[in-house]
């Protein structure tokens, strides 16, 4: 396989690769839960990953103090538990246990159902991968969501979003505007705060936040245990009380609640609460400063809603992520133009076609898991009445170059 190249003699030459078993794009969390799962089925497949390594986005697009929030069992993939002392990144045990050797460097370009062939093309720079199935592990995050706000090409200093942003000693003593309160929001703020920074946090929408843990349990793993038991309206409240006896009122200090409760938000729109680590304290201190929107920016700064203007050595952008199927994934009625399934969860990881979702169900690693033991079990089904593959010991074939 090393040898070929997509090069050859100066001339681009597109290899096809017929693929002997499922096409995976992404090898984040899901794409690899799901090559388990598959594996565990006997079943081959290929994993095409656009960048050098599995699970990039926390390998290279995270904060240095980010940390999993939810107990470990809440964000396990499915075949093997967490050890007790798990690695900082478990997913790379996870793959060398399922021997699981994505293709990496190769980032799709497109990828078409063929209604002639019944087969799915999907291309990336030199390749052109065929199969009957596609499994989209992509993810919910894949691209920086960047707002345009207006004067934003005139400020003098750096505007960074948070995939990029690695500590707050790079700050040090200065004054920063973090645009966005949800969880990155507020856990750059905190970072920014304990690196001697001065953080001011735009808290233009509404937020719930909840104490990391009550009474000593996680927050979230009570939420669940009740569910099994109470009505989610009564979760909600009972959270909510809590909560304020922990934190106090948090729009006292600018940080409104929705009027959903944080629990019943969460499993109908995916919007996660920001777990406490201390961002609320350092916000009664006065530490990180709550501002309403921001009207425009300028050189040295901006100007808010309410008619302030402050000065500002740098920007950091806690806007969020999106996905990125729109781009690449073409001719599919199974997607909205944001690039979620238009089915909800629990039934949205299979599509027509031999087409598979794998983590967009906006529940974390815990939907990732049920979607890919899902997902690996139907395709195996199909697997089994595929009758003559003996002909091949490979999964994967290099059919002439087109
Ligand atoms: C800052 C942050 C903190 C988070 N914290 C938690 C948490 O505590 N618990 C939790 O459960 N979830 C958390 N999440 C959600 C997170 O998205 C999931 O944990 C997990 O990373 C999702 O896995 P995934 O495989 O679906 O997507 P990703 O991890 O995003 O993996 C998708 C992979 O697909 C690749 N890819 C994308 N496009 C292409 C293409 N065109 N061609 C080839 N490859 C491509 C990417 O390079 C990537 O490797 C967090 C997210 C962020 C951004």
């Amino acid at each position: 396989m090393e040898s070929l190249k997509a090069q050859e003699g100066g001339e681009e030459q597109v290899k096809c690769v017929w693929v002997h078993g499922p096409i995976i794009v992404g090898a984040g969390p899901s794409g690899l839960a799901v090559a388990a799962c598959l594996s565990h089925h006997g079943v081959p497949y290929v994993i095409l990953e656009r960048t050098n390594c599995i699970t990039s986005l926390w390998q290279h697009r995270t904060y240095d103090r980010l940390k999993l929030h939810l107990p470990k069992h809440f964000c396990e993939l499915p075949l093997i538990p967490f050890p007790l002392h798990f690695p900082k990144y478990p997913s790379n045990s996870y793959a060398s246990r399922f021997n699981i050797r994505p293709r990496f460097n190769q980032s799709v370009q497109t990828a078409q159902f063929d209604p002639c062939s019944q087969l799915w093309v999907v291309k990336t720079n030199g390749f052109q991968y065929i199969s009957p199935w596609l499994v989209v592990a992509t993810g919910e995050n894949a691209e920086p969501v960047v707002p345009s706000i207006s004067g934003m090409d005139k400020f003098r200093g750096p505007i960074v979003h948070t995939s990029v942003y690695k500590s707050g000693s790079d700050y040090k003593n200065q004054r920063v505007l973090v645009i966005g309160c949800g969880n990155s929001g507020m856990e750059v703020s905190l970072d920014l705060c304990r690196h001697n920074a001065n953080p001011y946090m735009v808290a233009r929408n509404t937020v719930h936040v909840l104490p990391m843990e009550m009474f000593g349990f996680s927050t979230f793993g009570i939420a669940m245990a009740l569910l099994k038991w109470l009505p989610i309206k009564l979760v909600d409240k009972l959270v909510l009380a809590a909560a304020r006896l922990m934190l106090g009122d948090t729009a006292r200090y600018g940080v409104r609640r929705p009027k959903t409760g944080p629990i019943e938000l969460k499993l109908v729109t995916g919007k996660t609460p920001v777990l406490d680590v201390g961002q609320v304290a350092q916000i009664r201190s006065g530490n990180i400063k709550v501002m309403e929107g921001v009207k425009e920016i300028t050189r040295n700064g901006a100007k808010f809603m309410d008619g302030q203007e402050k000065e500002f050595s740098a920007i950091i952008l806690a806007t969020g992520y999106k996905s990125n199927v729109p781009t690449w994934l073409k001719s599919c009625e199974s997607f909205t133009k944001d690039g979620m399934p238009k089915t909800p969860f629990p039934m949205g990881w299979k599509g027509e076609n031999g087409l598979y979702t794998v983590g967009f169900t906006r529940r974390g690693l815990l939907g990732t898991a049920s979607d890919a033991v899902k997902i690996a079990k139907d395709i195996a089904d199909q697997w089994m009445t595929v009758k003559d593959r003996s002909y091949c010991n490979s999964h994967i074939i290099f059919l002439k170059s087109t």
